[in-house]
């Protein structure tokens, strides 16, 4: 299966993501945890994007379409993939759809994850990963580690992300109107698009989106 996930930052799409993955057999492909990994292992791409990650723009295209294509072209991404923070914007969702196209292939969903803009910020105020593994996310209130501060899974040290303070999520929620918003209307008209809310348990969502994910293929067949 080929799925592209949207949804607002905080909408709980990397820890669906990872779930999902898992239950699908299939790669989990974040362009965030990509960005994360060149800017840990200090790579000039990963300098590039900093910059514009701390303020809470887009990455460019330049860059990130690339990055993406490279990752989607791995072995492990043959017979599908799941996509988390990618497209953002139209002219990804065109790249997308060109590679895809050039490849004899075709998306089979777009999850739209839904979640109130409140819950958003306080979602994404809490939130903690782990600096071994962006897969390792808590919630100070909401999923809180066993000690504080210490990864349950691997006992990495958990920090907050840079682009997680209140101004920078107030301007990725902007940047999620004004240039992500529009792919969900884009692949509407590709008739692409289910829509599930993010609210409640992380396994009550992921039950939901894979009831969603069924319902949708029965649909299709
Ligand atoms: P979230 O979904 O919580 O906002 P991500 O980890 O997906 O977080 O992304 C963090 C940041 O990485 C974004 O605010 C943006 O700067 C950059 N980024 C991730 N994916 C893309 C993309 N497809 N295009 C441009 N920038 C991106």
């Amino acid at each position: 299966m080929r799925i592209v996930l949207v949804g607002p930052p905080g909408a709980g799409k990397g820890t669906q993501a990872a779930f999902l993955a898992k239950n699908l057999s299939i790669p989990h492909i974040s362009t965030g945890d990509l960005f994360r990994a060149n800017i840990s292992q200090g790579t000039e791409l990963g300098r590039k994007a900093k910059a514009f990650m701390d303020a809470g723009d887009l990455v460019p295209d330049a860059i990130t379409v690339g990055m993406a294509k490279d990752r989607m072209s791995q072995p492990d991404a043959a017979n599908g993939f799941l996509l988390d923070g990618f497209p953002r914007n139209v002219s990804q969702a065109e790249a997308l759809d060109e590679m895809l196209t050039t490849e004899g292939m075709k998306l089979d969903a777009v999850l739209d994850l839904e979640v109130p803009e409140d819950e958003v910020v306080k979602r994404i105020a809490g939130r903690r990963l782990c600096r071994n593994e962006d897969k390792h996310v808590f919630h100070v209130t909401y999923s809180p580690p066993k000690t504080e501060g210490v990864c349950d899974v691997c006992g990495g040290e958990l920090y907050q992300r840079d682009d997680d303070s209140e101004e920078t999520v107030r301007r990725r929620l902007e940047v999620y109107h004004t240039q992500t918003e529009p792919i969900i209307d884009y692949y509407k008209a590709q008739g692409l698009v289910v829509t599930i809310s993010a609210l409640g348990k992380v396994t009550d969502v992921t039950e939901r989106a894979m009831e969603a994910l069924r319902s949708d293929r029965a649909a299709q067949a």
